[in-house]
């Protein structure tokens, strides 16, 4: 296992079953001090995207007709493997990405909750169907498609791969991954501890950008794309899938409303606190993090008050690997100057920033990508900051004045993600009832509302589709109808 606080991680391709060596190699900085290089990872050529692709549709040809308890045996072998490398896995995620180390074993829990709820329930979830009925005997099947390609972005890279890997492969698909160029290392090395378990060409790993990815979305060979990340770059790849008619499953982006009703009680110090982490978890760069909170008139001034003490408390933004830290930096230069960028614009058009947290380290602040996590108030309910997905530490806090009103703020976005309704319980069911979002949460919000038993997406621009629960897995296979009518002729075909 590799030193992964220590050494410098180098990643190649993984073809077939082997490590393909690259022409050309990245540098993976360390987003908390940006002189550190991390890991290499390479550039794959689109030559090797294709050997790639072709090697998975080879290996689909025996995977396919593998037993269901086989490949059930062989994840759950992966499983084992992935928990017994956790920590030098988590170590190298820190590093790579910036998330404090106890938000990577965040990961790296959830990563392991979904692929044994994924184990657990394939057997049953894809179990044939087979009906004697008035007509005559139907089964249903559910086959495998062909080669997956999992594309997934920088902010959860592991969750996001796992989450594609497990179903697809359970269901008798192979697959392409390609993890971000933004967060690649622990990814792969995650790809190729579950690829060990499994036959050659069953799983492959590719790395780099658009170009890539342009070659996995469009390849004839691939039956599915299992795609995580923005609306816009979803856009391209429809278009690029649109060739060859392919499935897809496309997790993209939000801007999820956390709304407060005049129920919700503003002295309760541990819903303030999951609030402030609903905010600031992984300094804000999760695609179902609250990006906007609404608050009833009534209680405006209170929350504001209450909200600023509970975030003082929980946000300590330093060192990753600094067990008191709990914000790290921003992922990437680009990313901190877009949220910076809305954070300006905010404040030219009047609104109010407050700082939230205390700087545990103010040399490595200066030296990372770092941006102090801010309250932004007395913002115009169509400010870009308030109807644009940050994907960072700020947070703007609006009041409204009834619950019409919110609904409507909430469901004009183009996005329809995650929500959440704070308050009294029955009341905050009947709102959240009227809500355009794939998933709700009561008196809770992001990934402490996350239930991996149950279907996970979004409505309109944040996706098409389902991952986790029994539709996370079937959303990897074809439907297949074999009919044995009773009667072969129709009565109303003439003789
Ligand atoms: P991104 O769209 O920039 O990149 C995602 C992946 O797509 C990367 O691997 C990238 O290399 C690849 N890619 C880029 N251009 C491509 C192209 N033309 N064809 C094929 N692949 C291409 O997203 P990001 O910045 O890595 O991630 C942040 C976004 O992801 C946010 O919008 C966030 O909300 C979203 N996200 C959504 C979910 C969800 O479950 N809905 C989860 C996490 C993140």
């Amino acid at each position: 296992m590799w030193k992964a606080d220590q050494e410098t991680v180098i990643v190649e391709a993984f073809i077939n079953g082997h490590h393909v060596p690259s022409r050309s190699q990245s540098a993976k900085e360390n987003p908390a001090d940006p002189a550190e290089i991390v890991g290499y990872f390479p550039v794959t050529t689109k030559e090797q995207a294709v050997e790639a692709i072709e090697a998975a549709a080879e290996a689909f040809k025996i995977w396919k007709k593998t037993p269901i308890d086989e490949r059930i045996a062989r994840m759950r072998k992966a499983i084992e493997k992935i928990r017994a490398a956790e920590n030098e896995i988590v170590h190298l995620l820190s590093r790579e990405h910036g998330k404090p180390l106890y938000d990577a074993h965040g990961e790296i829990y959830v990563s392991l909750m979904w692929m044994e709820f994924a184990c657990n329930e394939a057997a049953s979830v894809l179990q044939e169907e087979v009906q004697e009925h008035d007509h005559g005997k139907t089964i249903l099947s559910y086959d495998p498609m062909g080669v997956v390609a999992a594309i997934s972005p920088w902010n959860y890279p592991i969750a996001l791969s796992t989450i594609k890997i497990a179903p697809a492969l359970l269901a008798g698909n192979t697959i392409v991954l390609k993890p971000s160029p933004f967060a690649p290392l622990a990814a792969a090395k995650v790809a190729e501890l579950i690829a060990s378990e499994f036959p050659a060409g069953v799983i492959n790993v590719v790395h780099g950008d658009a170009d890539v990815g342009v070659e996995l979305t469009r390849n004839p060979l691939v039956a599915k794309i299992a795609f995580t990340g923005g609306t816009a770059t979803a856009k391209h790849i429809i278009k690029a899938a649109s060739e060859t008619i392919k499935d897809m499953t496309l997790e993209l982006g939000g801007n999820d409303a956390a709304i407060f009703l005049d129920s919700f009680d503003v002295q309760d110090e541990r819903a303030m606190r999951r609030i402030v982490i609903s905010n600031f978890l992984t300094t804000g760069q999760i695609c179902m993090i609250a990006k906007r909170v609404y608050v009833h008139r009534s209680i405006y001034d209170a929350f504001v008050e209450k909200y600023i003490e509970a975030a003082n408390r929980w946000i300590r933004i330093g060192d990753p690997f600094d067990a008191n830290t709990t914000v790290g930096p921003v992922n990437n230069l680009k990313q901190k100057n877009y949220v910076q960028g809305l954070i300006e614009d905010a404040r030219q058009r009047g609104a109010k920033v407050i700082p939230l947290g205390q700087i545990l380290d103010q040399q490595r602040f200066e030296q990372g990508y770092y941006l102090q996590p801010t309250l932004v108030l007395d913002c115009d309910y169509h400010d870009p900051i308030v109807v644009e997905e940050q994907f960072g530490p700020t947070v703007p806090i609006l009041p409204f004045d009834d619950v019409e009103q919110v609904i409507h703020l909430h469901n004009e976005s183009i996005y329809g993600l995650t929500s959440s309704v704070w308050g009294q319980e029955e009341e905050a069911i009947l709102v959240a009832r009227q809500l355009e979002a794939g998933t709700t949460m009561i008196n809770t919000a992001a990934v402490q509302g996350l239930d991996v038993r149950f279907p996970f997406g979004g409505f309109k621009q944040s996706g098409i589709g389902r991952e986790y629960g029994a539709e996370g897995i079937r959303t990897y296979t074809e439907q297949h109808v074999i009919n044995v009518p009773k009667t072969l002729d129709l009565p109303y075909i003439p003789e």
